[in-house]
């Protein structure tokens, strides 16, 4: 798993401990949060990264609507209408990242 990889590859450049990784998941990007929370425990058995911690920060569904000319926040991704005129809106900003924003680290 690359985040993992990532991590490590960070913490061995840096000489640190990680204590915990901090995610980014959109709804979109296809990914469970908690297929990915069980996946990480995994991925870090037997590695340096054993005891830290996964910590995702969910990511709204932000769409940009073309009649409005604003960026929407939608509150369900069964439909993908702008919630203020109601215009379809395929053109989404937010909400398919899968990324890692930090790590915490033992100094
Ligand atoms: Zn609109």
């Amino acid at each position: 798993m690359s985040i993992v990889e990532m991590a490590q590859e960070e913490a061995e450049r840096r000489d640190v401990q990680v204590c915990a990784v901090h995610l980014r998941l959109g709804p979109l990007c296809g990914v469970v949060k908690e297929a990915l929370l069980s996946s990480y425990e995994m991925a870090c058995f037997d590695t340096p990264l054993k005891n830290s911690r996964l910590v995702i920060e969910d990511v709204p569904i932000v769409v940009y609507c073309s009649k409005c000319k604003a960026e929407r926040t939608l509150a369900s991704m069964q439909r993908f209408c702008c919630p203020e005129c109601e215009t379809p809106t395929p053109d989404v900003v937010h909400g398919k990242e899968l990324e890692v924003v930090a790590l915490e680290v033992d100094e």
